[in-house]
């Protein structure tokens, strides 16, 4: 049955989380655990809910604000895709974090549309830290920069930094990577840019979500080893 396969899900990752912030000796509730929940139905979703997760990831604005009405209040909503301005409008005031953050020309856009809603949006830095011709986000060296240039903008608020790293076979050749990301975070911190925050870490997929743990993440963003396969042909 679906229930029970995603209650199982959920509890076997549950587990690694737990295993993974052990081997670190980090604590279990310096980790956040992100559903991702993109092309899955709210039938879903709810199971997951149910057992107590509150915090789920969407990377599409059409299905994110689709699914927003259709689920309990106390969810705590996080675009983790890439966003363009236009869309930006849809959901400044309905997300608790922007992962995707990766020009100053999208955080511009935040920053007027969150004004004329009155929020304040907490939103991360995009880092494309494999310099991956396919992926979004800025490059490694230029993030510094780009915090830099978001921090004058009054109601968009720098909280870390997000990458995706590469899709690999093992997981464990992503650590550099992470271990890098967590580096540039300390680095940024250490500026102490006013309206700067490097406290989270959004890194780590179902493939690498533990490596990640490892080397710092404070969010982890989990799809298919929560909800399964994702069919995009449907
Ligand atoms: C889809 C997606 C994920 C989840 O990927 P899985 O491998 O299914 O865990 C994480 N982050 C982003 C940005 C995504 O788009």
């Amino acid at each position: 049955m679906r229930e029970q396969e995603l209650k199982e899900n959920l509890t076997n990752v549950e587990a690694r989380v737990a295993e993974a912030c052990k081997r670190a000796n980090r604590k279990r509730e310096d980790v956040t655990l992100i559903a991702v929940s993109k092309t899955k139905p709210v039938s879903d979703l709810q199971v997951i809910y149910n057992q107590g997760i509150r915090v789920f990831g969407e990377n599409k604005v059409q299905e994110l604000t689709g699914k927003i009405p259709e689920m309990p209040e106390d969810i705590d909503w996080h675009l983790i895709g890439h966003l363009q301005r236009n869309k930006v409008k849809y959901i400044v005031d309905k997300v608790k974090l922007i992962h995707s953050v990766d020009s100053y020309r999208l955080a511009e856009e935040i920053n007027i549309q969150a004004k004329k809603k009155g929020v304040i949006v907490p939103i991360l830095i995009e880092v494309n830290a494999a310099n991956e011709a396919t992926k979004f986000g800025v490059k490694l060296e230029e993030a510094k920069q780009l915090c830099e240039e978001i921090s004058t903008l009054d109601v968009v608020h720098i909280m870390g930094l997000m990458t995706i790293a590469p899709n690999v076979v093992v997981p464990e050749e992503n650590r550099g990577i992470f271990h890098k990301i967590k580096e540039l975070s300390v680095d940024i911190a250490n500026e102490n840019i006013d309206n700067v925050d490097m406290r989270i870490l959004s890194m780590g997929m179902t493939n690498d979500f533990e490596v990640a743990i490892e080397e710092g993440a404070t969010h982890i963003r989990v799809g298919t080893a929560i909800f399964g396969e994702r069919n995009y042909s449907i």
